[in-house]
């Protein structure tokens, strides 16, 4: 779809159209709605689509909603048409941007450090590398392969290597994931940032898919593209190399000259910061090092898992439904009240698993992943409510302590050996063990435990409080086929590293740029891609 110069784009906001009509009657649709003749039509794309399972007056009706844009020639006029943009039925839409090497300033005799070889750090290699930056990417973890080899060395022998697992390595945390893709930003490079994926070999709906996401089967076959094409403009990799500290040219600003690594040091013109939600011991160095940084608030809670038919049959009626429109999904909010902080439900995998989201041993946290298919037969995600430094403290890393003694105590809870505590919803209301809470997906096993007991009674309180609300939209959600396994605590950062809002510099610092959820800036796969993309800008800017 080529975009002329006298072309525009017109944006056609939550167009409604039944399940069974085919997308072919989108265009008709959208040119209805638009007052655009067919003539003039340059192009069409799906901006997003989602299902709208809502009930509306107790009746449920299934409707696709579309966002469609509209490339008309650029002085196209009708009465239609000047109406639809008066009422704003229709906008217009802003230029995207580009990570194509043609539309980036060239800046080559730079040398960047990247740390992180999650999406922020990938991305911002991205950028990088194909202004003619030299690259040095650096992560602490195993590439791909090698990582793993870790995981699969870690299930059988219950024993983490801290170094490689499932949140450090190539791809970053995101790699043993259901790598949903959606962002709740509208930022000019989103749509360049999914793009370079389907080049990788991802779906193309995932570019207007509102519920995109790829799976960890996938993600295995696109990080390798990406990896290569990094390779192809120059990225130096260097696996299993931890970034240790920063040699620093002191003054006001300070500057870094080189990141040193446990494989040497690195000379750098500036580095880019990316070291993901669960680096404490980075964290630590920074500080030492006299990086600024400040505690911030996080989510904590628990996975609850179901039959997947459970949550098919009450967000579509009938669970049948689930083959013609895939297994559903959902996204839960509890406002508070009656003295209870509000809670939501978090990174949904329908279809998935619950794994063990550790770096370090003697230490118990849950996340969810799936394949691309969806095929477990078991809907997870994480029921949550906000802890901040007025719950735990405001000493930059008081977050982190808070974390570690509830991660503790639910891996003892547990028999210390990654089993994690379990208990049915129906008996997490009532403060009850459960003598037997059922078998989950959590890859290490559960056995009966007192989560209700073990949480924080703030979080308790909300996720009580949340499961009864939840139970109206999909009902048997606090009953006792909902099975809540903990401890969830990593769903964010419990740290920022305070960074310029201009420059995007780390505070008294030139060339130190943090960014991605290690430095409090993203909650996500494409949040932390975002963001590391406008630093690597911001680096070729400066
Ligand atoms: C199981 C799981 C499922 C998830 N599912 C989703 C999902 O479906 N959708 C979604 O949007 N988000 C999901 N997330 C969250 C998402 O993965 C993160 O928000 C995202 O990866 C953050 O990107 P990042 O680049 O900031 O950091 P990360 O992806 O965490 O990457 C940081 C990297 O830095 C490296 N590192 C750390 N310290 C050092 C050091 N000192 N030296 C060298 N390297 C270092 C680490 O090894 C790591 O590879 C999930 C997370 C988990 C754990």
């Amino acid at each position: 779809m080529q975009k002329t110069p006298e072309s525009r784009t017109w944006r056609v906001l939550n167009l409604e159209m039944p399940i069974d009509q085919p997308e072919s009657a989108l265009q008709e649709a959208a040119c209805r709605v638009a007052g655009i003749d067919r003539e003039s039509l340059r192009g069409l794309r799906i901006a997003r689509k989602s299902l709208d399972a809502r009930r509306r007056g107790g009746e449920r009706r299934l409707r696709f909603v579309y966002h469609v844009d509209l490339i008309a020639d650029g002085g196209y006029s009708s009465v239609v048409f000047d109406s639809a943009v008066r009422s704003g039925k229709i906008r217009e839409v802003p230029e995207t941007g580009s990570l194509d090497v043609e539309a980036l300033p060239h800046r080559s005799g730079l040398r960047v450090v990247v740390v992180g070889a999650g999406p922020g750090g990938m991305y911002a290699a991205t950028v990088l590398s194909r202004a003619g930056v030299q690259v040095d990417l650096v992560d602490r973890g195993g590439s791909l392969e090698s990582r793993g080899t870790d995981l699969v060395t870690f299930h059988r022998t219950r024993n983490p290597n801290p170094e490689s697992n499932l949140l450090f390595g190539e791809g970053g945390a995101g790699t043993y994931s259901d790598g949903k893709l959606y962002t709740r930003v509208d930022h000019p490079l989103e749509l360049a940032c999914l793009k370079e994926l389907v080049d990788c070999g991802a779906p193309p709906e995932i570019v207007y898919d509102s519920r995109a996401h790829i799976g960890t089967d996938r993600l295995h076959r696109i990080l390798p593209e990406f990896r290569s094409r990094l390779a192809a403009h120059g990225v130096r990799f260097h696996w299993n190399c931890r970034m240790e500290g920063m040699e620093v040219d002191a003054g006001a600003p300070a500057k870094v000259t080189a990141v040193r690594t446990s494989l040497g040091s690195l000379p750098c013109d500036a580095v880019i910061l990316a070291p993901g939600h669960s680096a404490r011991d980075t964290w630590e160095m920074l500080l030492a090092e006299g990086v600024e940084l400040q505690a911030k608030p996080f989510q904590l809670g628990v996975r609850i898992e179901h039959p997947q038919e459970l949550v098919d049959r009450g967000r579509y009626g009938d669970a049948g439904l689930a083959k013609q429109l895939g297994v559903s999904a959902y996204n839960l909010v509890f406002k508070g009240g009656g003295g209870c902080p509000p809670a939501h439900s978090f990174c949904m995998c329908p279809g998935g698993r619950i794994v063990a989201s550790i770096n370090e041993a003697g230490e118990l946290c849950t996340n969810g992943m799936s394949n691309a298919a969806h095929s477990s037969g078991r809907a997870n995600a994480a029921i949550v409510t906000t802890f901040g430094p007025r719950e735990f403290g405001d000493g930059a890393l008081d977050g982190v302590r808070f974390q570690r003694e509830l991660e503790k105590s639910f891996f003892e809870a547990g028999g210390s050996d990654y089993t994690a505590p379990a208990q049915t919803a129906t008996d997490f209301l009532a403060r009850r063990e459960s003598p037997d809470p059922g078998r989950t997906t959590y890859t290490f096993g559960v056995c009966p435990g007192r989560v209700d007991a073990l949480l924080p009674e703030r979080a308790r309180d909300a996720i009580a409080a949340a499961l009864v609300r939840f139970d109206r939209t999909i009902p048997g959600f606090a009953g006792p086929e909902g099975i809540l396994v903990g401890l969830e605590s990593r769903s964010s950062g419990p740290v920022r590293i305070i960074r310029e809002p201009d420059t995007r510099v780390a505070r008294g610092f030139s060339n130190l740029y943090p960014v991605g959820e290690g430095a409090g800036y993203a909650g996500g796969i494409m949040s932390a891609a975002l963001d590391g993309a406008d630093s690597a800008f911001a680096v070729l800017e400066a």
